[in-house]
This record gives C-alpha cells, structure tokens and sequence, in this order.
C-alpha cells in the first residue's frame, strides 16, 4: 500500500506525504493507519531525520475516515462490537499521541522530533485531526480551501482525539462553533480559530514547513497540556468561568438539537468529564463517547444516509449506462423565482444559460436575481468581482426563443398550468435540435401528461427543483411513462454538474417529496381542527427532530397554495378525496392569513416580517380542547403520517430504491435527519412495532394510519427495509 510514502532531504527533514492512488481526495483507509505509524516510527529512529512534515500529494490534504471503515468493524465484531470499536478508536489515539510526543523525553519533554503539517488544500475530518497532533500547521493561501471537523453533521463527533485537543487548546466556547457545529473554515478564518498556525503562499507551503521543523527547540513542540501547571482555556467544569461555559453549553446543545442528536450531547460530555482529567484519560473517555455514539442506531443511520448513500446517488448509483450527457448550454423558460434560482446555479457551475420569460423586464429580473446572490458573496468575501462577471457573463436574458438553438437541456418553468406549458414546449421543440431534452421543473402535473405536447416524449423527463434552488441540496428527476435512458443520463449528469444531490423517481400524483409533505401538513391542520393545542403540534414536530412545525411549514408555504393543492387534488381523487381539513385552510385564507407572505397565518408577525408566535386569535375559530393527547401520540401521528406514504411510494414503483427514498426525505424536506430517513426510522423501530403501531393509530385516528401491506409482510417476516431492499455499500454500513 502507498497511501503514505517517505522521503528524507539532504537537510534531514523526513516529508511523508499522503497520496492515495486513484483518488481525488486522501481517505483514511484502514490498512493506512499501520503504514504512516511506520514510516513514523523510522523517522524517529533514524538519527539522520531532525524531523517530519506530513503533507499530502494532492491539491487537498484529506476528506476524512473512510467511513466504512467503521461500518466494517462494526459488522466484523458480531454481537458485540464495542471492545473492537474501543480497541480501534484508542489505536488511533496512542499513535497520534506518539506523533505528539514525536520521542521526547516523559520527563524532562525534551530530544523529541520537531513534526509539522504542510496542508495545501482542504482538510476534513481525520485529516484535521492528524494535523492537531503535529506541533504546527501550515496552510495554502487558496481562499476556496476549507478546513474543520464536520463529523458532526453526520452524526458523529471527532474521536481520534479532536475533540479532546481541540477544546483543549482553545477552551470549550471559542471550540463549539467547529466542533458542534461542524463549521469548515477558509485559511485566514481557520488561523484565527487555532486550527492552524500560518497561512503561506501556496508555492511556499513546503519549504516553510521545512523550515520551521530545522528552526524549532525542545519547547516548541510540547504541547501546552504536557506541560506542569497547564489550565483549561476558558476555565475548567468547576472554575466559575467554566461553569458558566458549560452550563451555557448544555443548554444551547439541547435548545437546538431538541435532544434527538447523540453525538451533540456525548460530544459535550466528552469535553466536559475531558477536563477534569489528565490528557491520556481524557483521550479514553473520548473514545467511551465516540465509541457510544457508534453504537447508537441513530448514527449508523445517519452515516448511511448523508454520507455513504447520498455520495453513491451522486456519483450516479442509479445512473443508466449511457455515454456521457455533460450539460453545455442550457435552456431555461420562465425566469420567475425556479427559472431565474436554476439559471443561477447553472452559469456558476459553468454552464452557458438562455432566461426566457414572456417580457424582457421579466427576463432581466430573472438575471437580477443571480446578480443579488453574487453580490451577497462579494460581500461575504467568498465570491470576487471577477467571478460574479463571469457567472453573469454566462446567462442570456431574452425574449427571442431564437437563442436556445443549440442547447442540449431546457428547463421549463413557467406557471403551473398544462395549457401554457404545452404551448412554450411546442415553441421550443421549433428551435432546438433533436437531441435537446426538455425537462419540466412542475410540482404538481404528471409528466406523462406533459410529454404529450413533445412528439419526443423519450426525450421528456421532470426536473424538480426545491425553493430557493441555490439553497436547496436536492433535485427530484421524474420519470414519464415513455422517458427513456439518456434523457434521466442528461438529468443525472446536470444534477452532478451543479453539485446537488439527485433521486430518480417514477411519475405519480406529487412525484415523491410533495408526496410525503403534505400528509405532514395536513395532519398537522387536523389536531387544529380537532382542539389539540397549536404550540403542542409544532413543538412536538420540533422536538422529534422536524426543523418546522407543520403549521409554521403552512405559513412558508402559504395557505393559497394548500387551498389550490387541495382543490386539484379532490378534482383528481373524487369521493376518494379526504376533506377534513378544507374548512381549516379556506377558512384562513378567506380571512386573508395567507402566512408569511400576508404577514398572517397560523402565526401572527409584525410589520417587518418577524415570526412573533401562534397566532392567538386561532382558538376562537378552534377552541383547545380540554385534554390534551400525550407528546408521543402527536409525534407519531406527524411521523407516519409521512413514513406511510413513503412505504406506499415504494410499493406503487414511485420510489425504487429506500436509499433514495432516505436521503431524499432528509434533503428534500428535512424530514428529521437523526433518523436517517423514513425508511431507517422504521427500522430503528422494527416493522413488527411499527405495523403495530399502525394498527393503533388507524383504530384511534383513521384509515390514513392503515398498515401498508409491504409493511405488514415485513412485520410478519421480522425483515427490516435496508435487510430486505438496500443495496450496495448502505447494506453494509447498517
Ligand atoms: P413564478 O410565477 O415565479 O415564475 C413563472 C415565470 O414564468 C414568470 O416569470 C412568468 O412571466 C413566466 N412565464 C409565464 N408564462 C410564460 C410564457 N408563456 N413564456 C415565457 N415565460 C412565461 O413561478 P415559480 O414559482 O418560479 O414556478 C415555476 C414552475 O416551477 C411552476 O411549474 C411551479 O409549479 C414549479 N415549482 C415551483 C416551486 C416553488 O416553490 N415556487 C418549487 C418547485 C417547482
């Protein structure tokens, strides 16, 4: 294995550098871990080598572990996993605590190895915590360069020391912004923040590095926590400062992770018990957190969802095997909020657009609005003149259907109607060549309805976008009955170039995510109706882990769109049509409380915009019953009400694959990620519980509630959905 090589210069200086063949970006792997402890441990046998600088060979420095690592051990141990895990977790720690004391003396801390790290470009992870055991860090001046520890974003924490050195060097409150809040930092930010020591022209970052380990004495490379007398900055648990840090913390940890994420809080603990300790006992406890954390079903399915399935559905899991289909020149019709959101995220990727709107002042309007988002990144310092000339260099407003010859995708996105999308459909097929494939960014109509208009329907396939496009991470590619395999390549392969996540679905009514939304809305209008308390139904959402309450989801939304959803939507069902909750919605928005949009809703707000709280005038309309159903109850209704429909799109061949489905709900919607998604939470709680509590909840509150029979079978079965339906690298990983 080469991941990690050594060469010795004529000064004495070993450079280990990290290269894994065949990628883009380093990776721990685990056989890797052997090999750099080494070339570690020669370097500091050789009485030739004066010291180390780990650096890496590509023009970053490291993404991380490689997650799969963990789930591999994890599968390996059997039964029982934790003594493999620990065993694992504290290797790491007792060899990069020897890259720390890099042979010095225990007691007098001198005749150790000066070691540094030369990190070019971004540094995630492991990598970061690799180079917070080195004794200084010297990073590229490459602005577009990040570095952090974002383990926690995927339900994890940093436990190969991370955590513990981290804090350790910079007190728990200056560390929470990185450490729990998975904050990547630019270079200059990361300097101010510790995480390194010296930003340097990027042709120089070796030679500096250099350098500094010829220059450096015995006591620059002992580490402040090694020496007699050392203090936790910003006070330890029980100096008053410290206390006041911790008390701080537990609350603001539980204030925003609702308490349903347990990497957050062992995270805390971890820092907290951390400092009452030694470094090496701290270092133990880190690993009995980070080790618990893995053990945690909520971890393991949030790994594979953001993580191992989301990247796998980016690099075209579901891809059809079709040659190439890299978009060059993109079509866009209607430059209102989706049109113009698209066009943005389409030139920034590189791509040259054509914004065509009805009227050119709507077109320009349409270009206005890539320019504010530009602007915005000027002001932040993360975009510069240059670039934001660039993107807009790139987009074409117009009225003249002319400028779309030789465009290879058109997204349409004019107003929601069939009339007026067949009829701009049929003036761009005018233009294009044969091979253009159009997409339709609708939320609402089938696409094998629209692909009527084209007489290509092969070549017709949905592209649906979530609002704000630049904001939003996943793109929902829909499938006509006739939609055939280069056009989902073409969308597949545009999804990738914007660098969004893609889940390919079939068509029916709502597609998948609109699917499973409006169950939660609409069941959330429902306790309303019946007299559960407002603040019950929207605190319940949110303290099981759902980032808006239903009601406050309706105010974003707005009411006049839920009445024009539930109006087409009984036209198309009939008497099938369910209508408790009409009188709930029409009646709000014949009062005008259309939401945040009219400043009015379920929530009251002032003049300005602010969300104040629940409206109060609601209990006249909807008097708070007298007994209240218990957080449970409401919290599984706002929950199956969603995970049902997603059991149902997967049985009706809307979803073909729960990784989707998964990673999907979570982007799609926010659909609460510690779960890992609505298929992980099933079976985080068994399918024999979870028809059960079918069961219940239909006998209680309705056939909506009524066991699917996929879902029954498996009960039956006792099989789980990533047992029975995963595939790939997410079965391994559960
Ligand atoms: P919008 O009203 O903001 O924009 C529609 C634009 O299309 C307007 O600028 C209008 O002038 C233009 N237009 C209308 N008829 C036209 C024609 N014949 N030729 C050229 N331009 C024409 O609407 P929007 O919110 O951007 O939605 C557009 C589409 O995207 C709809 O199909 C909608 O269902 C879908 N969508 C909307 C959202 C959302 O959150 N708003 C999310 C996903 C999908």
């Amino acid at each position: 294995m080469t991941d990690f090589t050594m060469d010795t210069d004529a000064d004495g200086v070993a450079v280990i550098t990290w290269d894994v063949p065949g990628k883009s970006m380093n990776v721990l792997r685990r056989e890797a871990v052997d090999v750099l402890e080494a070339l570690i441990d020669n370097a500091l046998a050789d009485p030739a080598v004066k010291g180390i600088v780990i650096t890496s060979g590509k023009d970053s420095f490291a993404g991380g572990m490689d997650l799969n690592v963990l789930a591999r051990i994890r599968d390996e141990a059997g039964e029982d996993p934790a003594p493999a895990l620990f065993e694992f977790t504290m290797n790491a720690h007792r060899f990069m605590r020897k890259i720390e004391r890099a042979g010095m003396d225990p007691k007098t801390n001198k005749g150790g190895k000066p070691v540094a790290c030369a990190i070019p470009g971004t540094c995630a992870g492991i990598g970061t915590e690799i180079a917070l055991c080195t004794h200084r860090r010297f990073m590229a001046d490459n602005p577009k360069a990040r570095i952090g520890l974002p383990e926690i974003l995927v339900g994890l924490f940093p436990g190969a020391g991370g955590t513990t050195r981290y804090s350790r060097m910079v007190g728990a409150m200056q560390a929470a912004p990185v450490l729990l809040e998975g904050k990547m930092l630019d270079p200059k930010g990361a300097k101010s923040a510790q995480l390194i020591d010296e930003v340097v022209p990027h042709g120089q970052l070796l030679a500096r590095a250099k350098e500094w380990v010829l220059g450096a004495s015995d006591a620059d490379i002992v580490k402040p926590w090694d020496q007699k007398g050392w203090k936790m900055p910003g006070g330890a648990p029980y100096h008053p400062a410290g206390f006041m840090t911790f008390v701080g913390a537990s609350a603001m940890i539980n204030g925003k992770t609702k308490g349903v994420y347990p990497a957050a809080k062992a995270l805390l603990s971890a820092v907290y018990e951390g400092a009452l300790v030694d470094f090496d006992t701290a270092l133990r406890i880190e690993a009995r957190w980070f080790v618990s954390v893995l053990l945690n079903p909520s971890s393991s399915a949030m790994i594979r969802s953001l993580f191992l399935n989301k990247e796998a559905l980016e690099k075209g899991a579901n891809r059809p095997a079709v040659a190439d289909q890299t978009v060059r020149k993109l079509g866009i019709l209607g430059a209102g909020m989706m049109g113009a959101g698209i066009g943005y995220v389409a030139a920034n990727a590189g791509i040259e657009v054509v914004l065509i709107d009805a009227a050119q002042d709507a077109a320009d309007r349409g270009k206005a609005h890539a320019e504010g988002i530009l602007d915005k990144g000027i002001k932040r310092g993360r975009v510069t003149a240059e670039k934001k000339a660039e993107v807009l260099g790139r987009i074409t407003a117009t009225t003249d259907y002319d400028a779309l010859k030789g465009c290879d995708l058109i997204v349409e996105a004019v107003f929601e109607d069939v009339g007026v999308k067949a009829e701009v459909t049929k003036k761009v097929l005018a233009v294009v060549g044969p091979d253009c494939i159009f997409a339709t960014n609708t939320s609402t109509l089938p696409i094998t309805e629209l692909a009527k208009a084209s007489d290509k329907p092969d070549q017709f396939i949905g592209i649906h976008f979530f609002s704000p496009v630049d904001k939003m991470a996943l793109v929902e590619i829909i499938k006509g009955a006739k939609t055939g395999d280069v056009a989902v390549a073409k969308a597949l392969d545009f999804v990738r170039q914007i660098r969004k996540t893609p889940i390919v679905v079939n068509d029916a009514r709502f597609f998948y995510a609109n699917r499973c939304i409006i169950p939660y809305i609409n069941e959330g209008i429902r306790m309303v109706a019946e007299g559960v308390a407002p603040a019950l139904i929207e605190n319940a959402a949110k303290l099981v882990g759902m980032p808006l309450g239903p009601l406050q989801l309706t105010d974003e939304t707005s009411l006049d769109l839920g009445a024009k959803i539930a109006k087409a939507t009984k036209a198309a069902m009939g008497a099938a049509y369910d209508d408790t909750v009409d009188p709930v919605i029409f009646g709000m928005v014949e009062a005008g409380r259309l939401g945040r949009k009219a400043n009015a809703g379920f929530y009251a707000y002032d003049e300005k915009g602010q969300r104040l709280g629940l409206w109060d005038g609601l209990a006249a309309h909807y008097p708070v019953a007298g007994e209240q159903p218990d957080l449970t109850a409401v919290q599984h209704r706002l929950l199956f009400a969603q995970v049902l429909e997603a059991v149902r799109a997967l049985e009706d061949g809307v979803l073909t694959d729960i990784r989707e489905g998964d990673v999907g709900a979570i982007l799609g919607w926010g659909f609460a990620p510690w779960s890992g998604g609505p298929f992980s939470w099933l079976d985080i709680l068994g399918t024999p519980y979870a028809a059960e509590r079918c069961d219940q909840l239909q006998a209680a509150y309705g056939d909506r509630f009524a066991c699917p029979a996929l879902l029954r079978e498996m009960a039956d079965k006792g099989q789980s959905f990533y047992g029975r339906f995963g595939t790939g690298v997410d079965s391994k990983a559960a």
